[in-house]
């Protein structure tokens, strides 16, 4: 298969544009998709912090990489790139020392947030005292706090993230399912500042995750292959496979669900639907819609199940 814009040999074909590109149009093309979108979601940006969340995988290792490439060259804009380390056993330590090898290589600031210090838990503890319950759930609620923390902290004018059009999808269709209208309107990108939330961008929007492997191969970017070991429990699993399925009959799929997602949204937004976070937690302080955050509602039923200390 010859390219579609030269007469090179095809890497990838790209069915929903109808387009097989070379590698060297296929890595211009995910470069200029990533540029559009972060000056779409980020425009006008030319000084301040930018925070990119790294867990050592292949996407958010494409984001910092391309991130450092807008960025990197700028005086103004300082780029900070953190990891939180959740405390799962034999595969984080890996993500890690990619992340850690990335962040080296391209001479960008480097933070690590552990779950132990900072919630006195770590994900296999809880996992341990929740059976039966999907880490996940209150995995993706701790990260997502510790990340907003971390970049507060480092001054973040935005958090980049490395979801990818696949994982954004899934997203919008999960939360459709789920009639969550809440949860599609705090999706990234965030559309309005909230006060003591960093905004989080999300530039691979318009790439599909083969496309981010590939990209991140051919690049040569250190990232690791190791997959969590509760990823299979994952209700997002179902809804991986719903959108391969519609994006393999019918091709655009993806990017039709980010668009009536977007349009979603702004028609939200002007109606005043889906209230953001308007109040403060009571227990951390932190952005809730809540009395007590979702993170803390977690800690609380952790705590509760805990097995008591022994009497000495
Ligand atoms: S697969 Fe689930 S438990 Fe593992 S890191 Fe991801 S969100 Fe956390
Ligand atoms: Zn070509
Ligand atoms: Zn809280």
């Amino acid at each position: 298969m010859r390219c579609s814009r030269c007469s090179a040999d095809a890497v990838i074909d790209q069915p929903y544009r109808g387009a097989h590109l070379c590698a060297m149009h296929f890595k211009e093309s995910v470069e200029e998709r990533v540029r559009r979108e972060m000056h779409r979601q980020l425009p006008r940006f030319g000084r301040g912090t930018v925070a990119v969340a790294l867990s050592g995988g292949k996407d958010s290792g494409v984001a910092l990489a391309l991130a450092h490439r807008y960025f990197g060259r700028r005086p103004t804009v300082r780029i900070v790139a953190l990891s939180v380390d959740e405390g799962i056993e034999g595969y984080r330590s890996g993500t890690l020392r990619a992340a850690r090898e990335l962040t080296e290589s391209l001479g960008v600031d480097h933070r690590v947030v552990s779950a132990r210090e900072e919630m006195g838990t770590t994900i296999d503890r809880t996992s341990e005292e929740l059976r039966g319950t999907v880490p996940c759930s209150y995995c993706g609620v701790w990260r997502r706090q510790l990340l907003n923390r971390a970049a507060r902290d480092a001054g973040a004018d935005a958090l980049v993230l490395g979801f990818n059009l696949d994982d954004l999808a899934q997203t919008v269709l999960m939360n459709l399912v789920h009639g969550d209208l809440d949860r599609l309107v705090r999706m990234a990108p965030h559309r309005v500042r909230q006060p003591g939330l960093v905004p989080r961008i999300a530039p691979l929007a318009g790439v599909p995750e083969r496309e981010v492997y590939l990209y991140a191969r051919l690049k040569k970017i250190p990232f690791d292959h190791g997959e969590c070991p509760y990823a299979s429990r994952a209700s997002r699993n179902l809804f991986r496979e719903v959108v391969w399925q519609l994006e393999e009959a019918q091709p655009g799929t993806r990017q039709a669900l980010l668009r009536t997602h977007e349009r979603l949204v702004a028609r939200f937004l002007a109606d005043g639907v889906g209230s953001l976070a308007p109040n403060r937690c009571r227990a951390c302080g932190e952005p809730s819609a809540n009395e007590l955050c979702r993170a803390c509602e977690y800690l609380e039923v952790a705590r509760a199940a805990s097995p008591a200390p022994e009497a000495s």
